[in-house]
């Protein structure tokens, strides 16, 4: 017997009808979106109850013909689209013609509509599919869509949305999305009576993002441009420090529509490694405008994914573009002092780390600076790697890059071992001990304290370094350098350290050979399962090989960790630079910090660790002012 039957033309457009509408939101986006293709520049949205008892969109743009208002509505109707060549070269943001006809099939829709050379508008009701007489009305000039009581015949359906307010999250994200993409438009939304937006027309993306975000998310943003090979983009980019637990703050826009698509997410979170903690996500906005024949827009029925021609392309520029805004950038962070008449933790609130201890340390030492500093400690140990140099000593420079010291060669040793007490705060150090120094008298104003932080004056105030911090992320870049353009210079071990392999290891070396080698690790096989390494390279010349191999090895074998060919050499450097780096709480003489500082001014996303944590904090005079109650508030 014959179990098969054809849909009849209400279930099939039912079925379609959940494709695209799906809750109220995806009501509002539809009719916006109709909206703006009419050319209307001036849209309002009303919205009851969350969109469950009515949403209601009026423009003012072209408006329908009498005899097509009925059309609309049937499924698979468009004005945007004649033959086949249009769907390869969309420049609406609707096409498919499903909307009007699904939204109908589900609520109660009534359309008014006035063409500017028709004298009187047009009305039609469609109670879920069941067309009324389309008869004349008064009405301007455009379109008004009221969609009552959505899914009120689909008691499954309506039975999932959620509370009005959840619901109102929502239409206000796509209301969000097309103020965004649409800065020309006059944009009102309304829920229950009450005004939530008003945009005027012709506001700037920044303006625009200060409306509908805050004030301070739009002053902080970092603007570029770029056009090249086809593609243009506008980046507007948040600074690391104000960064997200989630990454809703991201917006992408394709020729004005809002997309979502992996190769562009890849490409940021690519160009913000290094300069985000893990589990943070930047705030980014992102317009890219490029021909609509290189790509293809229908493959999602709600249009939010899409199929670049050379999706490569687009990665490799977008990437492009932020890196170089966000490298050419001094993203240090600028410390933010509560008002409060004390040298506060608040100072580092916007670490937005986790560490605790890290805060108290920054603030002891602060407390401590401001008094009397105790020396710390009468010897000087050399830096984390590159040789065996005491500052006092003629030896030369323990830090790889550290210039030959002066004669005298001591300042360091000579300020950090008086008796306690002796030392004044910083206006007399500087002037005192500093002025002596053979070095430019901007970088010379610092000083270590707790042999973990280097406080510098700047010109506008002054700045906290963390000293490991921003060590790691010297030694990760310019080992990064090095290995894109060869492999790192390695030294032959004396005495080659041996090591048992598992089945597992021996896979991960033979399958990561490449990286191996261009780490300057050479490892041999010294018996059937243990392995020696034969050579280390140079600049970790400070961490214990084995160590560092037993843990390259654990990485290389977490296949848990998953990670692509990139972000394992990411992991690698990560783990290399934190090995070699100098510790907190290691006592660096004045030319070790003065070369700290100097690499730092060279290196890129020296403002961040490679895990993303920040290396300096600024300050302002007119910060300190404030707490010392020297200036209004
Ligand atoms: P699509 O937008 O994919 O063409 P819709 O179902 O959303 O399909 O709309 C069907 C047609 O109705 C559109 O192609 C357009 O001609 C007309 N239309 C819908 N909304 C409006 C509007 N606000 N102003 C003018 N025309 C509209
Ligand atoms: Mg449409």
């Amino acid at each position: 017997m014959s179990k098969i039957v054809v849909l009849d033309d209400n279930m099939i457009n039912m079925i379609a009808a959940g494709e695209v509408i799906e809750r109220p939101a995806s009501v509002v986006k539809e009719l916006l979106e109709n909206a703006i293709d009419a050319g209307a520049t001036k849209i309002v949205l009303k919205v009851e109850d969350g969109g469950r008892k009515l949403i209601s969109v009026t423009d003012n743009g072209g408006g329908i013909d009498a005899e097509d208002v009925p059309k609309a509505f049937l499924p698979h109707a468009t004005s945007k689209l004649k033959c086949r060549d249009d769907l390869f070269n969309i420049s609406t943001l609707g096409f498919r013609g499903e909307a009007l006809a699904s939204i109908a099939q589900v609520s109660k829709t009534t359309l008014t509509s006035r063409t500017t050379d028709s004298i009187e508008a047009n009305t039609i009701s469609i109670d879920c599919g069941v067309k009324e007489a389309l008869r004349p009305c008064s009405g301007d000039c455009g379109t008004t869509i009221e969609v009552r009581d959505l899914f009120y015949k689909l008691p499954a359906r309506r039975k999932f949305l959620r509370t009005s307010n959840t619901e109102m999250t929502h239409i206000t994200e796509h209301f969000t999305r097309i103020g965004l993409s649409h800065c020309n438009l006059d944009l009102t939304l309304i829920h229950n009576n009450r005004q939530l937006y008003k945009l005027g027309a012709d506001q700037s993306r920044r303006k625009r993002i200060e409306e509908l975000f805050s004030t301070q998310i739009a002053a902080d943003l970092l603007e570029t441009q770029s056009s090249e090979r086809g593609v243009e983009i506008t980046a507007l980019l948040g600074k690391p420090c104000c960064s997200r637990g989630n990454n809703k703050f991201q917006y992408v826009f394709l020729n004005n529509r809002c997309i979502k698509d992996k190769f562009i997410s890849h490409a940021l979170k690519e160009a913000y490694r290094g300069l985000l903690e893990p589990n943070k996500h930047p705030i980014v906005f992102l317009f890219l405008e490029i021909d609509p024949a290189d790509y293809d827009v229908n493959v999602h029925p709600t249009k939010i994914e899409v199929r670049f021609v050379n999706a490569n392309l687009i990665h490799s520029q977008v990437l492009a573009v932020m890196r170089e805004k966000l490298l050419s950038t001094n993203l240090d962070i600028k410390a933010n002092l509560s008002s409060r008449p004390v040298v506060s933790v608040d100072a580092v609130d916007q670490l937005q780390t986790p560490e605790a201890s890290r805060k108290e340390r920054i603030t002891a030492a602060m407390g401590d600076f401001f008094k009397n500093h105790k020396s710390g400690g009468s010897t000087q140990k050399p830096l984390g790697f590159g040789g065996s140099h005491r500052v006092g000593s003629n030896a030369a420079p323990s830090y790889e890059r550290i210039p030959t010291i002066h004669s005298s060669g001591g300042h360091g040793t000579e300020i950090f071992t008086r008796p306690p007490a002796a030392m004044s705060p910083l206006p007399d150090f500087a002037s005192e001990e500093l002025e002596r120094l053979p070095v430019s008298s901007a970088s010379a104003n610092f000083l270590q304290i707790h042999n973990s932080y280097i406080v510098m004056q700047t010109e506008e105030g002054f700045e906290i370094i963390d000293q490991h911090a921003l060590h790691e992320r010297i030694i990760y870049e310019e080992m990064a350098g090095k290995l894109n353009s060869g492999k790192l210079v390695s030294q032959r071990q004396l005495i080659p350290e041996t090591f048992d392999v598992t089945a597992d290891q021996k896979q991960a070396i033979e399958s990561n050979l490449e990286l191996i080698e261009k780490l300057g690790i050479e490892l041999e096989p010294f018996g059937p399962s243990t392995m020696a390494i034969q050579a280390f390279p140079v600049m970790l010349e400070k961490v214990n090989p084995l160590e560092f191999v037993t843990n390259l090895l654990d990485k290389l074998c977490d296949k848990n960790l998953g990670l692509d060919a990139e972000l394992l050499v990411h992991e690698v450097l990560d783990m290399a630079a934190c090995k070699a780096a100098i510790k907190a709480g290691q006592p660096l003489s004045q030319s070790e910090m003065q070369q700290l500082l100097k690499d730092k001014e060279t290196t890129e996303r020296a403002s961040r660790c490679p895990h993303g944590r920040p290396t300096t904090i600024r300050f302002t005079m007119s910060d300190l002012e404030k707490q010392f109650k020297r200036t209004g508030f």
